[in-house]
């Protein structure tokens, strides 16, 4: 009887694991997670860039806003505060539409056309403009390849891609607000290597265009208040941001808003909470012709390193510009709002303003001249 045969005794004729085939199967899963990560590795490995080294660093040394192997804020600011997003503050995930679900609208501009002595601006999504004045051409932040990595996981919206690095023309300045990802893309700069005269850029951020290939006498790297001469009527401030900086992390170099002090005073605030700078900024400047604000992308939690909604409109405030751009939103999500929620912002609170908010869509020609209002494009969205 099978009663008889006692528990020690049982023998099963076949065990669908045994312990040799477990060990094979973990062994094989580690062989793919580290082939996987070896071929990210290989990838990203020349899009990390380079951390400052040599006489740049021992520049970087010197600079008043580096301590203890680091660029710090004045005020010491934290990425992250513990008021962290309560439901209170933030939208509820039902309530949110993070990306848009239809293309967004979009202009062609035939770039290479453009003539030289029209002054303009034209914004491409996110942090990327194009920006002449004085027969001068600038391009900020250039991120036109939505290939890896930021597409691996954080794809431009559809409709926002429409310009690629091809279609940017000779550019005499290309200005790069900090070297995180979303502003610094290695795929653009690469491909526009040939086309860019000079690069302007914070403290350390020229180690990565070195690395990559660009001359070294064709980077200049300033700290927070120096600038370059452009021509006769202009000149090019680098000038204090509350933010953060590194490819990976440790802000190894620094991050900058800037000032083209020309026929118009045009200030590109990067990345940057609010913050004293901005009383300093107007202080020195007098005033601003056209600023270009960051709006998007904001959570409570990161309210020291990026303008929330009413340190948007108190920074305003402040500098008092005659016309107002916002960027940094409308082509990825990294935040937890709605797409349309820094635009929806900062159109209802500009209503009884002295300043002109201009909400261009992507693409489309800001004649300096003569700015021509604008629609709320979002709505129709
Ligand atoms: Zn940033
Ligand atoms: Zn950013």
């Amino acid at each position: 009887m099978k009663g008889d045969r006692g528990a020690d005794q049982y023998k099963p004729s076949f065990r669908p694991y045994d312990d040799a085939m477990i060990k094979k199967l973990l062994l094989a899963l580690l062989l793919l997670i580290a082939l996987f990560l070896i071929i990210i590795g290989i990838l990203m490995w020349k899009e990390l860039g380079q951390s400052p080294k040599g006489e740049r660093l021992a520049r970087i040394q010197q600079s008043p806003n580096y301590k203890n192997g680091a660029f710090q804020n004045d005020p010491p600011s934290k990425m992250f505060t513990s008021g962290d997003a309560s439901p209170k503050e933030a939208p509820k995930p039902d309530h949110i539409e993070r990306a848009p679900v239809k293309p967004l609208p979009a202009i062609k501009t035939a770039l290479k056309d453009l003539h030289r002595d029209q002054d303009l601006v034209i914004w491409f999504g996110h942090s990327s403009v194009l920006i002449q004045q004085d027969g001068i051409r600038y391009l900020i932040d250039p991120v036109l390849d939505s290939r890896f990595p930021l597409s691996l996981a954080i794809s431009p919206y559809k409709g926002t891609d429409i310009y690629t690095p091809d279609d940017i023309p000779e550019i005499d300045y290309l200005i790069i607000t900090h070297d995180h990802w979303d502003h610094l893309d290695y795929k653009t700069v690469l491909a526009l290597k040939d086309r860019v005269k000079s690069v302007v850029c914070g403290l350390g951020v020229g180690q990565h265009f070195e690395y990559w290939g660009y001359p070294s006498e064709s980077i200049h790297e300033l700290d927070w208040g120096e600038s370059i001469p452009i021509n006769k009527n202009t000149k090019l401030y680098a000038l204090e941001a509350r933010h953060f900086s590194g490819r990976l992390s440790g802000n190894p170099t620094l991050w900058a808003s800037f000032m083209i002090a020309g026929p118009r005073n045009i200030y590109i605030t990067g990345d940057t909470g609010f913050g004293d700078h901005f009383q300093k900024i107007i202080a020195q400047f007098k005033s601003i012709d056209f600023a270009i604000m960051e709006n998007g992308q904001y959570n409570p939690s990161w309210n020291q390193v990026h303008l929330m909604p009413d340190g948007l409109v108190k920074a305003l405030d402040i500098l008092h510009p005659k016309y107002v751009l916002t960027y940094h939103h409308a082509k990825f999500t990294l935040s937890r709002h709605s797409w349309y929620d820094p635009l929806e912002n900062i159109y209802q609170s500009s209503k009884d303003k002295p300043w002109n908010l201009l909400t261009p869509v992507i693409g489309e020609v800001i004649d300096l001249d003569a700015p021509k209002n604008t629609e709320p494009w979002w709505r129709l969205n």
